[in-house]
């Protein structure tokens, strides 16, 4: 089905969308078919959801419509088939309005490494949205889509959901199908909402989750596992919650000013990992807002989450190197206009149509690949990636916690920053890296995490994230509601409410 618009959005649309460029394609008159399933479940249709135009990251396939991913490469190339999770939402009467701007292949943490345009922030032009799904967080906190999908490989929800002032959840690794998603990092990464309420965030789930045929890894949620429907007046749970010392610790460390490590290229990752100040004032308010709302808060440490960020970008990059390995420019992609040779063909396709980070990235990712480095390099980071899941769901399950049984959930900061500008105030990308030690830990561990608004320190979103057991998600949305219904989530200056 095609999209129906209310009265006015239009103008509202165009006015807005020259001033952010969240969308990359805009086609609400598209008919995009519903798939049909290898064996179609029937879907479950929450109300509220039916007739709700969406946005779609453009890494995520709809029949029809371009899956640039962001890069030059993949420019005019026209996606053949539906994701699961788009088809689901077609299925339960939504329709697609159009695809969004993200980091190259999700590569990022602005969406400025996007190969097809550049995305503002609405909350400030001149500021990024966040990435990889900047265009998605963008299009949902102008008002220009009630929800949007986008990914989540090491924090690209999450953040660009906390630097635009909207709710992204990251799902538990496996809830929602990845048929249809372009792979960067696959085992750590999966569809994500981004939505501008907490109950909107978790009708979208509610839908797109499921076991898919069509990906392996895919899963229902497990008998025992928490309800997701809103539990009314679900309050007074325990939530650990990173002591300050601990926050202070994990950004030396990122910066290798603990000792471990050292050199002046560190340096900007110092300033970079740690909290800059309204952030922490931000975060402040949220445990307040919480212990408000009844919830126990317990100190907790997470002492490995200074090796998150190696082992992050160790396994994100290896298997990067080999999932991008299909992108010859053969059977699609931009060409160069002359070859020598299929080899040459190749060669030349990948020179001019990746960005500087992702050919980064494959390097990276074959270094550490490399036979006989594996043992130094990979297996190392996968040692550490199950330490950090050990600790992770030690301090949820219960063990060695305060009066023991685990707690409800993990509060964390999502980001060490607020949106940042350009040129000489933007961070370096080793810093946006060193930066992605929230959120790059559930990625590791699988788990699900949800970032929501906190507060709004000096004009801008400050979001803060919530990390639960495998399958919680019902128990990070009720918290969140409930913080919602205490402090209701702020809209950029010139919104308008287009959706109920
Ligand atoms: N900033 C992280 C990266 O560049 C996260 C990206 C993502 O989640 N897709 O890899």
């Amino acid at each position: 089905m095609a999209c129906t618009l209310p009265k006015g959005f239009e103008t509202y649309f165009n006015e807005w969308e020259d001033r952010i460029g969240a969308f990359i394609e805009f086609s609400p008159d598209k008919d995009v078919p519903v798939p049909v399933g290898p064996e179609e479940a029937p879907v479950q249709i929450p109300s509220g959801l039916a007739g709700l135009p969406f946005a779609v990251k453009d890494n995520i396939s709809v029949e029809g419509l371009r899956v640039s991913c962001g890069s030059k490469l993949l420019a005019k190339v026209k996606a053949p088939y539906t994701a699961t999770a788009v088809g689901k939402l077609l299925a339960a009467g939504c329709t697609v309005m159009g695809k969004t701007n993200l980091d190259e292949f999700g590569m990022g943490s602005s969406t400025d490494n996007s190969g097809i345009k550049r995305t503002n922030n609405p909350w400030d032009t001149s500021r990024v949205p966040g990435g990889s799904s900047g265009g998605s967080a963008a299009a949902v906190s102008a008002g220009l889509a009630p929800f949007a999908l986008g990914s989540d490989t090491g924090g690209s929800v999450r953040q660009p959901a906390a630097f635009c002032g909207v709710v992204g959840l990251k799902p538990t690794y496996g809830a929602v199908s990845r048929y249809g998603l372009v792979a960067y990092a696959s085992s750590l990464e999966g569809i994500g909402v981004l939505a501008d309420s907490v109950s909107r965030c978790r009708q979208v789930f509610s839908v797109i989750r499921g076991r898919d045929p069509r990906d392996q890894t895919s899963r229902d949620a497990p008998e025992g596992a928490p309800a997701l429907a809103a539990s009314a007046g679900a309050s007074g749970g325990r939530i650990g919650v990173l002591s300050p010392e601990a926050v202070a610790r994990a950004a030396a460390a990122a910066a290798g000013t603990d000792g471990e490590a050292g050199g002046a290229a560190l340096k900007a990752a110092a300033e970079a990992a740690e909290l800059e100040p309204e952030v922490r004032r931000g975060f402040e308010k949220a445990k307040e807002g919480l212990r408000e709302l009844g919830y126990t808060l317990e100190e907790v440490d997470i002492p490995s989450l200074k090796y998150g960020v190696p082992a992050y970008y160790t396994i994100a990059t290896a298997e990067a190197s080999a999932n991008l390995a299909r992108f010859d420019s053969v059977r699609y992609g931009q060409r160069p206009g002359w070859a020598e040779n299929p080899d040459d063909l190749i060669d030349k396709a990948r020179e001019a149509g990746f960005g500087p980070e992702v050919k980064l990235r494959i390097l990276l990712g074959t270094f550490v690949l490399r036979s006989g480095f594996q043992d130094r390099y990979y297996l190392r980071a996968q040692r550490i990636r199950a330490g950090i899941k050990r600790i992770l769901v030690t301090l949820l399950v219960g063990e060695g916690v305060g009066r023991g049984g685990g707690v409800d959930a993990l509060l964390l900061p999502v980001f060490p920053a607020r949106a940042f500008g350009r040129g000489a105030s933007s961070l370096s990308p080793f810093a946006q890296k060193a930066a992605d030690l929230y959120t790059c830990c559930a990625n590791l561990a699988g788990l699900p995490a949800l970032s929501f608004p906190a507060s709004l320190e000096g004009g801008l979103p400050v979001g803060v994230q919530l990390i639960g057991r495998a399958f919680a998600e019902g128990v990070l949305l009720d918290i969140a509601a409930a913080y919602e219904a205490a402090h209701p989530f702020p809209h950029p200056a010139g919104y308008k409410a287009f959706w109920n």
